[in-house]
C-alpha cells in the first residue's frame, strides 16, 4: 500500500478504529456514510441532534472511493494527453513521442483522492460531534439497529446505503472475470484492450478516457444511441466524440457470451442478428446501478422496498415506517452525488423539524463528463409534449461563440426550452467542453423563476463559452419583435 492509499485509509476507514459506546436513543441514526449520509450527519449534528453514522466499508461511499472523484481525476489526465497530441493545432510543437504513464496517472488519482478524503475523515466527523460506527448496519425492529453486535435505538433513522454495480447476466462473464467501478480504479497497468459493456455515463466516460490513454477500446451498447435519456442530437455528439477518439462503437449490440482462450477474453456479440467476435484482455461492465437493500433487515423495520427501484419513499422521503427516511441512490431515480446531497437536506428538515420539504420541488441538473460534456436540467422536449406543454427551443451552436472558437472547443450547442409564448424556462441541454459548469446558470434561473428575457438582460462576461446561453436568450428576444412592434418601431424612428 503506497503512502496515498495509507492516508486514504486513515481517513475513511482507520485501521485502529474503536466504535464508541452508543448514546442512545439517537435523534438521527444513519446507515451509510456516502454523500447522502455525510450531509445528513453533519447537518443534523450542527443543529444539535445526537447522530450515529454507520459505515460498513469506507466513508465517502462510491463518490470518493470508486466513483466521481477517481473517474474525474483520471478523465483530467486523459484530456491532457488528448490536448497534447493536438498541440500543433494551437501552435505548440510537442514531441511526437508523448508518453502516457498510466501508473503515474493512477498515482495522481490516488494522491488527489487521499487529499479530498481529509475533508470527510472519521476524526473530523467525530470532532463535529457525530458518533461514527464502522460495521454493517441492520434493523432489528422499527426503532433499533444492530451494528456487528452493538445494539442501538433511534427516534429517527435515515437509510443511505447507496447502490452497487448492476451485473449483466452473460454466460461465461463471471468465469472470465470483469472490472466494475469498484475495481477499475485499482488498475496500475493500462489494459491493451478493453471492452466496455454499457453506454451510460460511466461507460462513455471511461471508454473515452481509456482510449485516450492508448488502450484499444470497444464499447457495446444494446440501444441505437448512448445515454438513452439525453436528446438525440446530444447523444449523437457523444457517439461521434468517442469514435473520433478511437473508440470502436458497437450500437444496437448485445454481448451474448464470454469465454477465455489463451488468456484472452473472447466475447460473442449480436447486432441485428449478425454475430461477431471481439477479443480483449479486460472487460468493464457499466450497465447501471442496483440499490443496496440486501441484509438491511428492512422487513423487521417495516420498510417497503423493491430490489430494482430500492427503498420506497413518498415525496417527503419517508418510508413506510414513519420513523425511517431514505436518501440518495438507494431510493432515487437520479443517482448523482448532488441529488444525494439535496435529498439528505430534505430528510434532516422533515425528520427532525417536522418539515414538509418535497423531493418533487427540486430542480435537478446532471452532467456526463465526456469530452465534450453533456449536461441537462429540467424537461426534455419529449417530456414537455407528453405533458401537453407547448414548447419552443432556442439553439446556439458552440461554433458561433467567439470563446469556443478561440479555445478550439467548437463542438456542441446550447439548447434552451421555454413554454411557447412565454419566457418560462422549462429545461436546457448543453453540449460543450465545460457544459457541467455552464448548466449551473440555467439551474439557478429555473430555481429562482428567472425567465429567458432576464437572462438576455444579464451581462455575460466576454469572451466566455457561457455567452452561448446569452445568445440563446437573445434569440428568444428576437421572437418578441412581432410585425406590429417592428412597424411601430420603424414609424417612431422615421417620424
Ligand atoms: C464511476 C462513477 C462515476 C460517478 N460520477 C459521478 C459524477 O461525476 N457526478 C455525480 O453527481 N455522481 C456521480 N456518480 C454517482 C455518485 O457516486 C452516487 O450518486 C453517490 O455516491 C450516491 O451517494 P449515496 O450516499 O446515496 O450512496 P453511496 O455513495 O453508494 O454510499 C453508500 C454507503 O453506504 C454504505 N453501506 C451500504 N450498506 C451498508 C450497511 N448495511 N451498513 C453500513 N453501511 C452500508 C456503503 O459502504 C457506502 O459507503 C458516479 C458513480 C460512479 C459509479
Amino acid at each position: 500500500m503506497d503512502v496515498d492509499e495509507l492516508e486514504l485509509r486513515t481517513h475513511v476507514r482507520p485501521p485502529d478504529w474503536r466504535n464508541p459506546t452508543p448514546r442512545e436513543p439517537y435523534h438521527l441514526l444513519i446507515i451509510g456514510a456516502g454523500p447522502a449520509g455525510l450531509v445528513a450527519a453533519r447537518g443534523a449534528a450542527a443543529l444539535g441532534a445526537r447522530v450515529a453514522l454507520i459505515e460498513r466499508s469506507a466513508i465517502g461511499g462510491d463518490c470518493l472511493n470508486y466513483g466521481c472523484v477517481p473517474s474525474k481525476t483520471l478523465i483530467r489526465s486523459a484530456r491532457l494527453y488528448a490536448d497534447m497530441r493536438n498541440a500543433e493545432n494551437f501552435g505548440v510543437r510537442a514531441p511526437h513521442d508523448i508518453e502516457v504513464d498510466f501508473a503515474m496517472a493512477m498515482q495522481r488519482m490516488r494522491r488527489i483522492r487521499a487529499r479530498i478524503s481529509r475533508l470527510d475523515s472519521a476524526a473530523r466527523l467525530v470532532a463535529e460531534g457525530i458518533d461514527v460506527f464502522f460495521g454493517t448496519g441492520r434493523f432489528t425492529s422499527g426503532d433499533s439497529v444492530d451494528v456487528d453486535g452493538i445494539q442501538m435505538r433511534f427516534k429517527k433513522a435515515m437509510i443511505a446505503t447507496g447502490s452497487r454495480p448492476a451485473l449483466p447476466n452473460i454466460p461465461g462473464l463471471t468465469e472470465a472475470g470483469y472490472l466494475t467501478n469498484e475495481t477499475v480504479f485499482d488498475l496500475n497497468v493500462l489494459p491493451k484492450s478493453l471492452l466496455v459493456i454499457g453506454g451510460g455515463p460511466l461507460g462513455c466516460e471511461l471508454a473515452q478516457a481509456f482510449s485516450r490513454f492508448g488502450s484499444r477500446v470497444v464499447i457495446v451498447h444494446d440501444e441505437p444511441l448512448f445515454l438513452p435519456k439525453e436528446e438525440r442530437d446530444a447523444a449523437q455528439m457523444v457517439s461521434n466524440a468517442l469514435a473520433r477518439d478511437g473508440v470502436e462503437v458497437h450500437l444496437n449490440t448485445r454481448v451474448v457470451s464470454v469465454r477465455i482462450e489463451d488468456g484472452n477474453k473472447i466475447v460473442e456479440t449480436l447486432n441485428d442478428g449478425n454475430a461477431a467476435t471481439i477479443t480483449v484482455d479486460h472487460i468493464l461492465t457499466g450497465i447501471g446501478r442496483a440499490p443496496a437493500v440486501d441484509g438491511l433487515g428492512l422487513t423487521a423495520a417495516g420498510v417497503a422496498f423493491d430490489a430494482q427501484t430500492g427503498i420506497q419513499v413518498d415525496d417527503f422521503l419517508r418510508t413506510s415506517n414513519p420513523r425511517i427516511f431514505a436518501a440518495g441512490d438507494v431510493c432515487l431515480e437520479h443517482k448523482f452525488t448532488d441529488t444525494a446531497d439535496a435529498s439528505a437536506r430534505i430528510v434532516v428538515r422533515n425528520a427532525l423539524f417536522m418539515g414538509r420539504a418535497r423531493m418533487s420541488k427540486l430542480v435537478i441538473p446532471w452532467c456526463t463528463y465526456t469530452d465534450p460534456e453533456i449536461a441537462h436540467v429540467g424537461m426534455y422536449v419529449k417530456q414537455a409534449r407528453e405533458r401537453g406543454i407547448p414548447v419552443k427551443s432556442f439553439t446556439v451552436p458552440m461554433h458561433s461563440v467567439d470563446r469556443a472558437i478561440a479555445d478550439g472547443e467548437e463542438e456542441g450547442f446550447v439548447k434552451i426550452h421555454v413554454r411557447e409564448g412565454t419566457d418560462k424556462i422549462l429545461g436546457a441541454t448543453i453540449v460543450a467542453r465545460h457544459a457541467g459548469d455552464m448548466i449551473n446558470g440555467m439551474t439557478l434561473a429555473m430555481v429562482a423563476g428567472i425567465g429567458l428575457s432576464t437572462v438576455a438582460r444579464t451581462i455575460h462576461t466576454y469572451p466566455t463559452q457561457a455567452e452561448a446561453i446569452k445568445k440563446a436568450a437573445d434569440a428568444y428576444m428576437r421572437t418578441r419583435l412581432t410585425p406590429w412592434i417592428a412597424r411601430l418601431s420603424r414609424w417612431w424612428i422615421r417620424r
